[in-house]
């Protein structure tokens, strides 16, 4: 980690007391100083709720180290997070006895970026500060929010184990650069020292700081205190050592999912949200579940309001924070979700996992297992609550999640039915391309005797709501599916049925129409004639067949695909990646009853035969959305037509 941290410029001796190095901020890290300092003022006291919250995360470190290292904590086992300020100096101090640091990781945590997609993020940065503040938010800043408030930042901090002489003093006033010297320091932990700006002097002051407090950190499981002013009112929660040495806990202190689920406030709940996520905005829904029984466990999930800006990265971070018996054990314990789930936040808290429970035993344990199993259920379960309860709310969720939630059934067999539930579609019953329409809600419209559910795929909306293979089913009022998301191709192919009546997509296959009567013309008309057969001659082998269609009323032609052929939308997916994928010839079709068809059937200039029927096949594949092999040739077709309209006569 330390070889990620800025390059050192300073001559001095490392590890002599008293003399400090100078580095240079890591790149990322510097642009996101830059941007704390200019940019975030609107809601400047998040700084104290990221100092508290890497606080009572570096006592939560330093549970989980001792359960090897008993020695790591010693006597010293009344773990807090103490706040005091200095008024007139302008000064404020957030102390813990946690994990420390020593030297090298000073360097790398305060000089660097370690997360991933750094750059990205950057990138995505819009200047308008609204934007920027919620997706710094995403992102999660953490310490360097210490800058909104402060033009100097001073960490004195000592990793546990370590002898007093290897304390480490990190300085830096948010320039390019930060200094590091070595020290003494009695006590374990950390002491983060901030020397407030001129305008954030407020933040020096007792009630002011005993508000933000409560506000953001009463669900950490750690005490945070002040020193007891003299007319100070809060007494009864503070421990006799605490009283002792003048400091009274102001916090609840006790870690939230394990109160009962009356005792929480919503409030509450999303500023632990906020806590566990990193993120500035509230959660759209939660649950909180303690399970007993075989297993035991507590979970409190989130779905967030907000899709994070890298949700497509598959090496994102994702997963649960684990707990085993309150002691914390990971971050991102992905194993307790499947993957479709993966915008889920929250927390795991087991009785039944070992203590010193790892990433390789999370792979492979049934306990892991059944409750990834129930936590499923219950996210489903959550959505489907917020689905019926208040689908406002729940269509915002699927602007965010729904191409997330759609690799589901592929994905998790088990629950396909329960997930087909929660999908959303574009239709062309609301002819909106905004995705509103459920299967259930389609299943209730279906018309006598339809015994399928209609899809069509396609590049986006516009294409997919001209296609002319919808044109007998706008006639008959029969819905279809409008799919426009790259996924749905291959949503469908691993869905095949809904309610017990088959998916099917309009441009393959038979369509297997419910009886209508309104086209008789076309009814016992067979598959070829001497029309078709002309045409599929003048094609030749780019198509593997020509018929008279079923599904076309004001358009000439369509092209059409066999069950067995890759969809249209997948071919492309693949083609886009740059794999090889399989020719599929489609089958044209033509609509007798076109005008232009007509004319054709009596055409004898075979020449000219030739190039409409060119035509049709191009107009079909465009009409698709999808691109022709030669376009200039197309072009020159069209024109010499145009040409011989205007006429030389
Ligand atoms: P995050 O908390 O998301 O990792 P931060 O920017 O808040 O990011 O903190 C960066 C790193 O600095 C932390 O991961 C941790 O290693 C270290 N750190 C910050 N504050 C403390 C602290 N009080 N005690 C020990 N380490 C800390
Ligand atoms: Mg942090």
């Amino acid at each position: 980690k330390a070889t990620k941290a800025g390059t050192s410029s300073g001559k001095s001796d490392k590890g002599t007391a008293g003399t400090a190095q100078t580095f240079g901020f890591q790149t990322e890290a510097k642009q996101l100083l830059h941007l704390m300092i200019h940019s975030l003022y609107s809601n400047r006291e998040i700084f104290l709720r990221e100092l508290i919250s890497n606080a009572s995360d570096a006592i939560d470190k330093l549970r989980f180290e001792a359960l090897s290292d008993p020695a790591l904590i010693g006597d010293d086992n009344d773990f807090w997070i103490r706040i005091e300020f200095d008024k007139e100096a302008g000064r404020l101090t957030i102390a813990d006895n946690g994990i420390g640091m020593d030297r090298e990781e000073a360097i790398a945590n305060l000089g660097t970026i370690a997360k991933s997609g750094t750059a990205e993020f950057l990138s995505r940065l819009s200047g308008d500060q609204k934007k920027d503040a919620a997706l710094i938010g995403q992102f999660g800043v953490g310490f360097y929010s210490a800058f909104i408030v402060a033009d100097e930042v001073e960490v004195r901090t000592r990793r546990a184990g370590s002898a007093p002489e290897s304390g480490t003093i990190w300085r830096s006033k948010a320039e390019s650069d930060f200094t590091v010297e070595s020290a003494t320091i009695a006590g374990r932990g950390t002491e983060v020292v901030l020397h407030l700006k001129t305008d954030a002097k407020e933040f020096a002051d007792d009630f002011r700081l005993r508000n933000v407090v409560r506000k953001y950190s009463d669900h950490i499981g750690v005490p945070v205190q002040m020193r007891a002013e003299s007319d100070d009112d809060a007494t009864d929660d503070e421990s006799n050592a605490a009283k002792d040495a003048g400091w009274s806990t102001i916090n609840e202190a006790k870690a939230l999912w394990t109160r009962s689920r009356s005792d929480v406030s919503d409030d509450e709940y999303k500023a632990f949200y906020k806590h566990v996520s990193h993120d500035f905005e509230e959660p759209l829904t939660w649950s909180h579940n303690r399970v007993e029984g075989k297993l035991e466990y507590t979970s409190l999930l989130f779905v967030p309001k907000r899709a994070p800006f890298d949700l497509w990265n598959r090496e994102r971070p994702r997963g649960l924070k684990l707990y085993v018996q309150r002691v914390f054990i990971m971050d991102e314990a992905e194993q307790f979700l499947p993957l479709y789930l993966r915008f889920v936040k929250g927390v795991i808290d087991s009785n039944d996992l070992p203590l010193n429970v790892s990433r390789e035993i999370l792979q492979q344990d049934d306990r892991v297992t059944s409750i990834r199993n129930a936590l499923t259920k219950r996210v489903l379960d959550l959505l489907s609550k917020l689905a019926t309860n208040e689908p406002e709310r729940y269509n915002e969720f699927w602007d965010e999640f729904g191409e997330v939630l759609k690799e589901g059934p592929a994905e998790d067999f088990a629950n396909r039915d329960a997930i087909a539930k929660l999908l959303r579609f574009s239709s062309t019953h609301t002819m909106e391309a905004a995705q509103r329409v459920s299967l259930e809600d389609y299943v209730s419209r279906m018309k006598d005797g339809q015994k399928k559910l209609y899809y069509l795929c396609a590049e986006n909306f516009e294409t997919a709501k001209g296609s002319p293979q919808l044109e007998i089913f706008k006639k008959r009022g029969i819905e279809v599916l409008l799919l426009h998301d790259r996924i749905d191709d291959w949503l469908m192919s691993s869905m095949r049925d809904f309610d017990g009546k088959p998916l099917q997509d309009v441009m393959r296959g038979d369509l297997d129409l419910p009886p209508g009567d309104d086209d008789p013309k076309q009814k016992d008309e067979g598959d070829s004639d001497a029309l078709t057969a002309r045409i599929h001659e003048a094609l030749g082998d780019r198509v593997a067949g020509v018929r008279r269609s079923k599904r076309l009323v004001d358009s000439p032609a369509c092209l059409v695909f066999t069950e067995a052929d890759m969809g249209v939308q997948m071919r492309r997916i693949l083609e886009a990646a740059g794999q090889a994928v399989p020719e599929t010839k489609p089958h044209l079709e033509v609509n007798a009853t076109h005008p232009l068809l007509a004319r054709m059937d009596g055409l004898t200039d075979g020449a000219r035969f030739q190039e409409l029927s060119l035509l049709l096949f191009e107009q079909a594949q465009l009409a698709d959305g999808g691109t022709l092999k030669d376009p200039a040739a197309y072009v020159n077709r069209v024109n010499a037509l145009l040409l011989s309209l205007l006429g030389s006569e």
